[in-house]
């Protein structure tokens, strides 16, 4: 074991990703820790670290020696003895209270040790990345600079450039690890409605009336709001355009008269409407794509292009599928069959989405296939272009009671759309998860299971969709 040197919660390099999360965080972790089950999202993101790291030590095993430390002391002897590389070292400074676990210590030609990590990010300027190594750093106290092994393959160095950061972070973990209380945070519904501390902040956020758990009030903004006296969702709502001034974060009539809008709506749960929808006419379909970020080659991989054309029905409902990356390009090319198929059948498709994610998409498998001269990419992707987002309709005629305008969210609300998925459980992520096992598993029947819960999911997906393209339609008169 190693040596029993804290005297008081050590500030560990691993804490710079809840650092930059969410101050309060940060404290609470240290403070009241809370037992929480990994999800099975970030359980997957878990794995496919450790076997990142798994092949950088398999790579480095080919070139050193290797030993694994054991605990901070004998990470220390094995410093000492010269071992070409140290597998999970363990770094501290007592008097700074500091603690480091690199992946890697690689002794350098000086004889001095470089700390290195595998991270599965392709962007080694990542801030939790530039700390966690930075923090390396300064416990060897070196000039070297500390190398990050990429999910893409790439190494990258991190020197004394990062030195700045890493102060901030320290001096401010201090001051946090000081308080008595907890710090004053706003709400952020992206990072706390997935955060473990959710329920205690949100009753807290409520009790207030915070502003900042309007959609669209940024929580820089509420400070500011604050600092007039607006420190109410019921004083937002009361507000005049004229009589708001501008603040970072809420500049301009447009964007104050929707978050006095917000505030209204969510006291008493009433839809605005700020602009006629316009919705174009022809024959819709409606698509959607369930991509896998964690490819081997880091190049996301769309196993399911989903497709929902006229009928609307969970039998009309249309997709091209592919089993692994390296039917990526098949999955692809079928795509484009079934648009081309569907352009020769209709007149003036209109191929709806929800987001730019899809479109975006299209334009990144264009690249990768050298295919933006290809006929039906050109037409997808041109002045004409049949792809419509009905986001940008919901977000510019529409202020609705919600915290967040997800697809989910607005179709989910029974006072909205009110559509409702076969599988409460299923989302994005979920999907993810669901083609991992598939990938992983080897019983065709089992396969075939996770494939059809994965179809039906995005079936729902281009159904909701359509719901909602109907119910917009109410706003477009
Ligand atoms: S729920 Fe939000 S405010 Fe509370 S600790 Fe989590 S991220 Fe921070």
């Amino acid at each position: 074991m190693g040596i029993s040197i804290f005297s008081h919660q050590p500030i560990k390099a691993s804490d710079a990703s809840l650092w930059i999360y969410c101050a309060r965080r940060a404290w609470l972790d240290k403070q009241q820790p809370s037992t929480y089950v990994t999800d099975p999202f970030n359980q997957l993101l878990i794995d496919a670290g450790l076997e990142h790291e798994a092949t950088i030590l398999a790579k480095l095993k080919n070139q050193y020696p290797i030993i694994r430390a054991e605990s901070f002391e004998h990470t220390l002897t094995l410093m000492q003895q010269g071992v070409p590389v140290i597998y999970q070292g363990r770094l501290f400074n007592e008097s700074e209270n500091l603690v480091g676990y690199p992946d890697f210590l690689i002794r350098h030609e000086s004889g001095e040790y470089q700390p290195a990590d595998a991270k599965l990010s392709l962007n080694e300027n990542k801030k939790n990345i530039q700390i966690q190594l930075g923090i390396y750093r300064y416990l060897l106290g070196n000039q070297l600079p500390a190398i990050v092994f990429l999910g893409d393959g790439r190494t990258a160095f991190l020197g004394n450039e990062i030195d700045g950061i890493v102060d901030e972070f320290i001096a401010d973990m201090r001051l946090l690890l000081d308080l008595q209380q907890q710090p004053a945070v706003r709400y952020s519904h992206s990072k706390c409605r997935v955060c473990p501390y959710h329920a205690q902040c949100l009753a807290e956020f409520k009790a207030n009336e915070d502003p900042s758990l309007l959609y669209g009030i940024h929580g820089r903004a509420t400070d500011h709001l604050a600092d007039i006296g607006i420190t109410t969702i019921a004083q937002l709502a009361l507000c005049k355009i004229e009589s708001l001034p501008d603040v970072p974060h809420l500049k301009g009539h447009q964007r104050k008269h929707r978050a006095i809008l917000q505030a209204q709506s969510s006291l008493t749960n009433k839809v605005f409407q700020l602009n006629k929808a316009v919705l174009p006419e022809g024959t819709w379909i409606h698509f959607d794509i369930e991509n896998n970020p964690l490819t081997q080659d880091r190049d996301q991989h769309v196993y399911l292009w989903g497709l929902l054309p006229p009928g609307y029905t969970r039998e009309s409902f249309n997709y091209s599928w592919s089993d692994n990356e390296s039917a990526d390009y098949q999955g692809w090319l079928s795509f484009l069959q079934k648009i081309e198929a569907y352009r020769v059948q209709f007149t003036s498709v209109i191929l709806a989405h929800y987001s730019n994610h899809e479109k975006a998409t299209i334009k990144k498998y264009a690249k990768r296939y050298a295919m933006e001269n290809h006929s039906t990419v050109t037409w997808l992707l041109g002045e004409d272009s049949p792809l419509f987002d009905l986001q940008k309709v919901v977000l510019d005629c529409l202020v609705l009671p919600l915290q967040s305008y997800s697809l989910k969210d607005i179709c989910k609300h029974p006072n909205l759309v009110n559509f409702q998925w076969r599988n409460e459980e299923s989302g994005s992520q979920w999907s993810i998860v669901q083609f991992h096992r598939f990938l992983s598993e080897s019983s065709q029947i089992e396969k075939r299971k996770l494939k059809s819960a994965i179809l039906d999911y995005n079936c729902d997906d281009v159904m909701a969709t359509r719901q909602l393209e109907i119910w917009l339609r109410r706003f477009s008169l």
